[in-house]
Order: C-alpha cells, then structure tokens, then sequence
C-alpha cells in the first residue's frame, strides 16, 4: 500500500496532476467525467467525477434506488511551495534565479540544499481560444542554497529566512538567461510564443521511501489521506448510501477561493444530483441531514525530541492508527456524536484510532471540516493520520497507519447512517 501512496505521490506535484491523475485512475474504474458547463443525466448504479478549476475534484457514486444520504469523505491536494512568478527569470552577470512568492506555511530550511523541479499548468494560445496543460520538468532543475556557516556563525542559533531573499532557487549560470520559459513550453509540447500565463511551483521530486516502521516522502499533509481515501472510495462495495470522494485545492491558504473548501462546490455537485434524481428540497435536506462527511487531513504525532509540545492526554503516535482531532473552539468538527459514530466505524473495521487535542496553550492548525460546513452543514468528524514535520519539504509518517486508514474509510463508505432523531443514529 506504502508504495502506491508514493506512486500517487511521485504523480502528484501539484494539486493540478494529483486531479489529472484521480481523474485516470476515475476512468479507468469505469467513472463518467461531468462538466459543470453542461446538464448532468445521472442513472442509478453508476459512478461520476467532476473537477472545477482542475485542481479540485468530487466524485460520487449514484444508488439504483431510494437511499437514506451521502457518505463523504473530504482531504486536500494542495501543499506549501514556492509559487514561481510571472516574469519568473532574475538573471545578473553569474547567475539566473527564479522569482517566487510562498504559497502556504513551509517550514523553510526543509527546502534549503535539496535538488527541485518545477511543475504546474500553462494557459495556452489556441485556434478556438486559449487551452491548459500540465506541465512537470521531473528532473532537478534548481536549488536554495544555504549561506556558508563561515558567513552567517549565528545560522544554528537563530535561523531566520525572508522569502524575498534567502529563499530564491538558483536556477542556472547566466548562460541560462531566457531559457527557463523555452524549457517550460518543450515539457508542455507548446512553443513559447503560445503560452499566455503560468501557475508552476517549484516542488521537491525526491520519492518516499519506507524505512524501519516508517515513511518518509514529500507531500504527506495531505497526499496520504488523499490517497487512502480514494483507495477505500473504489475498493468499497456498495452500500445504501451514496458516496462522494471530495479533492479540494487550496487548504494552505485557507480554502477560500472558487474552487476550496469553503466555496460553493460540494454545495452545487450535491444539489446537482439531486436535481438531476428528481428529488424535491426536502427530499434532498433529509437525505444531508443524514449525511456524514470524514474531513481527512493528517494530524500531529509526538515529536521524539519534543514530546512537550504535546497535550499529555491527548498524545498520538504513528503506527497506533488513525487520529481523531478535538478542538473545543470547533477548528475541529469532532463532538460526541461525530467522533462515537466514527469510532463505531474503527471498531468494526478492527482498526485503532486515537485522540487528539492541541495543548490549551497552543493554537493548533485548521483544516477543511469546519469550512466545509459554512457551505453544506452536516455531522463531520475530523480525523487524519500522525506525522512527524508537518510542511517540511520532507515529512514522516507511520508505515501501518496508511492500510488502516484505507480499510476504516472502505467499511465507511459501505455503511449507511440511519438517523432516528437529532443525536439519534444507526449505522447499518
Ligand atoms: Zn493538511
């Protein structure tokens, strides 16, 4: 399992490939691609993906009869990297550095001295109009280099990194000036001429590796989750429900935009089907009402060196299964509803999981539950599997953790949840 999940990772530079892949992997499982451009005839006992802005993507399994609501899952495919700019070429006598802005909160030193490549998507010149493609360079191609110890003696004392200078890659000697467009347009099959606008990022191609009980790869926050999830989506048989695979860009720089969490997406896609099922409003507000969506995205395990930044009570560790995150100011969806039901779900699938809740004196991160529910307000768990180095250029996580978490979201995505009452439910 540890190596398709680097696979999907190795194909997943950019929230734009990990969409293209899901996509492939949609299609070759027999789904139809919509487009929210045009009208949807949904049929019973058949599956279907949508993306929008292609860096976001739902997927959804319709039921060929009545059935009681959605079984959802929801991570995000988008990490901190380095946004290359426009005009994206610093060039000067000795050397040409490429002009980037962070996109996100990376842990900056992880980036220093690693070799880098670039990927993204062009908007390019048609004859009908303008038209996207994908673009990964795959090889390295540039490097933050670090100051010499020699010239900067305080660097193990207090390191601190402006973004705007000691964090631009070194992309060649001078002799490289005007060719980083040119080998842009060759990795996209286009002519320079024809490329319109960008949105590349510089990215770490280093594959993960599984070592001693662990994994290491880039992009685990939130790939791992990503993954696991649309594993358990298609392995999952049917159950009464219908589930939605949610992919949503965008959660490192809070989710608001067109095609995030808190945009209106799921929204649309979910009133689509419904509409599409001949189903009236009500119809439709009691099936979310019994609904359910798993926000997955990983969580926090105890640092070795640093167990104190950990609540003691609420400590979880990589290999000892998924986490579920509690958060009284509602960062975190999980109540006791929520996380009973899910944890009902663990305990059948024979997998274990954990509690997790930030130190009182600490502000933990956010994620896509609580934004989610600002568009379509349903019972959510947030949950996620423990790592080490959340927003390094190169995380850790738990070698088992990954096939317990694909199995726990397989037997969700069989259940149903059958709601009795407000805080009544059955799973079945
Ligand atoms: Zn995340």
């Amino acid at each position: 399992m540890n190596q398709k999940l680097f696979d999907y990772i190795k194909a997943s530079p950019t929230p734009f490939h990990a969409v293209a892949h899901t996509k492939a992997r949609l299609s070759a499982a027999g789904y139809s691609e919509l487009s929210e451009g045009e009208s949807w005839a949904l049929e019973g006992g058949k599956g279907y993906f949508v993306t929008r802005n292609g860096s976001s993507l739902i997927a959804f399994r319709v039921p060929k009869g009545d059935f009681p609501g959605y079984m959802m899952t929801a991570a995000h495919c988008d990490s901190p990297a380095f946004k290359i700019k426009e005009n994206a070429e610093i060039p000067d006598k000795y050397y040409v550095r490429l002009s980037v802005e962070r996109y996100g909160g990376m842990l900056c030193s992880t980036w220093l001295d690693r070799p880098l490549s670039v990927a993204g998507r062009v908007a390019v010149r048609t004859e009908k109009g303008i038209s996207v493609r994908l673009v990964d360079l795959k090889e390295p191609c540039a490097i933050i280099p670090n100051v010499a110890i020699h010239m900067n003696r305080n660097a193990n004392e207090n390191a601190s990194y402006n973004a705007a200078v000691d964090m631009l890659p070194l992309f060649g000697t001078s002799e490289a000036a005007g060719s980083f467009k040119a080998r842009v347009a060759a990795a996209a099959g286009v002519k320079p001429e024809d490329i319109l606008t960008t949105d590349l990022i510089v990215y770490n191609p280093q594959e993960g590796y599984s070592w001693n009980g662990y994994i290491s790869a880039p992009r685990l926050d939130d790939l791992q989750c990503a993954f696991g999830s649309l594993e358990a989506f298609l392995t999952a048989k049917e159950g009464g429900s219908a589930p939605v695979y949610c992919l949503f860009d965008n959660e490192e720089v809070g989710s608001q935009t067109k095609q995030g969490a808190a945009s209106t997406f799921l929204a649309d896609v979910l009133g689509r089907i419904g509409e599409s099922l001949g189903l009236s409003a009500g119809e439709q507000r009691q099936k979310i009402a019994g609904s359910f969506l798993l926000s997955c995205d990983n969580a926090h395990a105890v640092h070795p060196n640093h167990p104190e930044f950990m609540d003691k009570n609420h400590a979880v560790y990589m290999n000892k299964g998924i986490v579920i995150k509690y958060n009284a100011n509602q960062r975190y969806t999980s109540d006791a509803v929520s996380a009973a039901i899910f944890g009902l779900v663990c305990d059948e699938a024979g997998v274990p999981f954990q509690r997790y809740a930030n130190r009182a004196d600490m502000l933990g991160g956010s994620t896509l539950g609580n934004i989610s529910n600002t568009q379509v307000s349903l019972n959510t768990v947030d949950i996620g599997l423990p790592q080490l180095a959340m927003h390094s250029a190169f995380e850790t996580a738990g070698g088992a953790d990954t096939e317990y978490f694909v199995r726990a979201l397989t037997l969700f995505f069989e259940k149903s949840l059958i709601m009795d009452g407000d805080g009544e439910y059955r799973l079945v």
